[in-house]
């Protein structure tokens, strides 16, 4: 008796279990075959601490940010801003933001030059010797005028388009011409921020295989006309090391956070080197445990940037990953289909890349 009621039990439970896998649909008529990659939006299912980081921990100095208020009221509004969400001070970087000359930009942040770090370009109006000896003096004015460091420069194979006003256009940062600009950054302690190539998968062929293609599709780069990615990590590489007396910093971690090895060779070989993690939460938040050990091995050389804007809730993002443990969390504007952990960093590794490190390279100015 009791063998037979096991027995339907045993039936009944396989039929229910067919019943309910029974939804496999025809080949060719599933979703699989009818949703578009751009619009998978998945939504978290796993009951998982959800941490809402309101304040960093520790103070910030944010090394990476451009001239994004256009106006007066907005430059208050992003003070305060920064006041609830706990930055001291923002890099606003002159290049690579097509607007009001340098002059002007330190003026309409004059009123609030406490909390604002101003960046400049090189000038490359005039590429002969004399050229850029003029160029070396209005670097001089600029740092007098309160320019700190030299950035964002940005070669994404073309040469340093992100120039102002000047054309840099074929000029790489390893270029002999503009060695005495880079000694002259070096004189007067300014760093040099410099954006080199792109998200690796950005070379990649734009097909099925490529890990990034959601934000490939936009930011793919076409290398027939100009320096492919290790081309462009190697005129870097030349420039960290023929300039030892000037700080680089290469923004967005290099662009390597695909490769963490491969990036922390090149810090260990130059004591001149270090990154900012601006914009790159998603590249590297996919992968916590590995950015995790990367970040604490490399707790001196790395710096607290944003590159994204001014709301709150955009410092908050970056808080999240740096500070908690949260797992598996979706941040589609960032435009990835990635689902991104915190990295749960230490406090004194976070105290050094929130503040302390850009402190230390920013002593003289402070
Ligand atoms: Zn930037």
């Amino acid at each position: 008796m009791k063998k037979t009621w096991y027995l339907l039990a045993f039936v009944f439970a396989a039929f229910a279990m067919s019943a309910c896998n029974g939804q496999k649909a025809e080949e060719g008529a599933g979703p699989a075959d009818k949703i578009l990659l751009k619009d998978f939006a998945p939504v978290v299912v796993n009951n998982l601490p959800v941490t809402y980081v309101e304040r960093a921990k520790f103070d910030i100095i944010d090394m990476h940010a451009h001239d994004y208020a256009a106006t007066e009221e907005e430059i208050a509004q992003w003070c305060k801003t920064m006041d609830e969400v706990g930055v001291l001070n923002t890099a606003v970087m002159h290049c690579s933001w097509i607007g009001r000359p340098f002059e002007e930009y330190v003026a309409a942040y004059a009123a609030h030059k406490d909390r604002f770090r101003f960046w400049c370009c090189f000038d490359y109006t005039d590429m002969s010797e004399e050229g850029i000896q003029k160029a070396c003096e209005t670097l001089e004015r600029y740092h007098e005028m309160g320019a700190i460091g030299v950035g964002e420069l940005g070669d994404k194979g073309e040469g340093d388009t992100y120039a102002r006003p000047g054309d840099g256009t074929g000029i790489h940062i390893d270029d002999p011409r503009i060695k005495p600009l880079i000694a002259k950054a070096g004189e007067l302690k300014m760093p040099i921020s410099i954006h080199i190539a792109e998200p690796y998968w950005m070379y990649l062929p734009m097909d099925e295989t490529n890990d990034g293609l959601l934000n490939a599709v936009t930011w793919h780069v076409d290398t027939t006309n100009c320096l492919g990615y290790n081309q462009l990590v190697q005129t870097f590489e030349n420039a960290v090391r023929e300039n030892p007396n000037t700080i680089f910093i290469a923004c967005h971690y290099l662009n390597m956070s695909h490769d963490w090895p491969r990036l922390g060779a090149l810090l260990d070989k130059y004591p001149n080197m270090y990154v900012d993690i601006a914009a790159r939460v998603a590249e590297s938040a996919h992968t916590p445990r590995a950015t995790r050990e990367f970040l604490i091995k490399y707790q001196d050389r790395v710096l607290f940037g944003t590159d994204n804007g001014m709301s709150p809730e955009m410092y908050r993002t970056i808080f999240r990953v740096l500070e908690t443990n949260d797992e598996h969390f979706y941040c589609p504007e960032l435009g990835y289909h990635w689902a991104l952990s915190g990295f749960n960093l230490p406090d004194e590794v976070l105290k050094k890349i929130y503040h302390d490190n850009a402190a230390r390279i920013l002593e003289e100015y402070k």
